[in-house]
């Protein structure tokens, strides 16, 4: 088949919307300290390494995994402290279920409604699976604009709303009472993504089954597990019952089953690792503001943080960055409210030390 029969059937086939998408971009991997994808940056212990290869040698590869987790999810209610009552979901990383959300309303005229600056993944999957998606500016200090959001919702009707609390990549927790507000207003669902649910001080999920139309969204990606792939959907059974119809029978592989078992029998190991980072993110943020350059840092309820330096200096500083070997995200260009801005996740106290360094350097250059 010529090149041009094969583009010609690319274009009459391929949804015009996939054809206008960019494919989600990550850097390939490479001998850098890594502060880009808010990775937990403490490495499994040595000491547990051989009873956890111990566990995923048990594992009988040739056979399906337990379709529904069953042990899995007995394991994370506990650990999450997921209601009484509420039912579960799991999915390979939290963007599987925000897929399945989508395709569960989607259709015709059915609006992803989110405030921006914030997930990349939303917008990404909105399209994908075939919905309209519309955003709405964040305000002053990267706050919900109340009044915005409550006026896209009369206006635009969404089907599903979905709030990152705390919110990336702004770092901070949106103020409760609005996203209260929001849920009452909402017309359909509202999903409060809590990927940073470890490291904020508040959380939805023991109010999740107050409101009609409420889901909380978790993941084990930013606590330390980010290789896993595991995400956690949690609301009233009616919901999580039309949910389950549209997940793939066997979307959490038998190895990830086993070795999120493993961790959470050893779960002490985890909440180490994020006690550690919240403390070090205290350190990271008051070191941040006084390297000449750096005009702004937010606070942060996140394993990030996200900062501004001088006007036009962005790009250079994270290229800068990058040649000394150290690797953070750009955020200059991807919104106008992010103009100038990086975002760092917060590593081990060695790596923050080559970073402020490096920043520092790359800053006088
Ligand atoms: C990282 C992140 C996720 C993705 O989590 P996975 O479980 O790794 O897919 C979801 N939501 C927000 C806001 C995130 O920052």
């Amino acid at each position: 088949m010529s090149e041009s029969s094969r583009s010609a059937l690319v274009d009459a086939w391929v949804r015009p919307e996939v054809r206008a998408l960019k494919a989600y971009h990550v850097p390939p991997p490479a001998d850098v300290v890594k502060l880009d994808a808010m990775e937990n940056p403490w490495p499994w212990p040595g000491a547990l390494t051989s009873a956890w290869q111990q566990a995923l040698a048990e594992v009988a590869l040739n056979r399906y995994p337990d379709a529904g987790a069953t042990e899995l999810k007995q394991r994370l209610r506990k650990a999450m402290g997921v209601p009484e009552g509420a039912e579960l979901m799991l999915g390979n990383g939290s963007d599987e279920l925000i897929l399945l959300v989508n395709l569960l309303v989607a259709g015709p005229g059915r609006v992803v409604l989110t405030p921006a600056p914030g997930f990349a993944m939303y917008r990404i999957i909105a399209l994908n699976s075939g919905m309209a998606y519309r955003e709405v500016p964040l305000g002053e200090d990267f706050e919900l604009d109340e009044a915005a959001m409550l006026a896209a919702l009369r206006d635009a009707q969404p089907a599903v709303v979905y709030l990152a609390y705390p919110n990336n990549p702004t770092g901070n927790a949106f103020n409760r009472e609005t996203i209260t507000r929001i849920i009452h207003e909402a017309p359909g669902l509202v999903v409060v993504d809590e990927a940073y649910y470890a490291f904020a001080r508040d959380s939805f999920l023991p109010e999740v089954l107050e409101y009609p139309n409420l889901l909380v969204m978790r993941t084990v990606s930013k606590v330390g597990l980010a290789g896993l792939r595991l995400g956690l959907l949690v609301g009233h059974p009616d919901w999580l019952a039309e949910l389950e119809k549209l997940r793939l029978p066997y979307n959490i592989n038998a190895l990830t089953q086993a070795s999120a078992n493993f961790a959470l029998e050893h779960r002490a190991q985890l909440d180490k690792s994020v006690a550690d980072i919240i403390t070090e993110r205290g350190r990271l943020a008051e070191a941040l503001a006084t390297v000449p350059g750096v005009v702004r840092v937010w606070p942060s309820e996140a394993n990030f943080l996200t900062f501004r330096v001088s006007p036009g200096q962005a790009t250079a500083v994270h290229q800068g960055l990058q040649g000394r070997g150290v690797l953070i995200k750009n955020l200059h260009g991807s919104h106008p409210q992010l103009s100038d801005c990086l975002r760092v996740t917060v590593g081990q106290p060695g790596e923050n030390a080559r970073f402020l360094e490096a920043l520092t350097d790359a800053l006088s250059a």
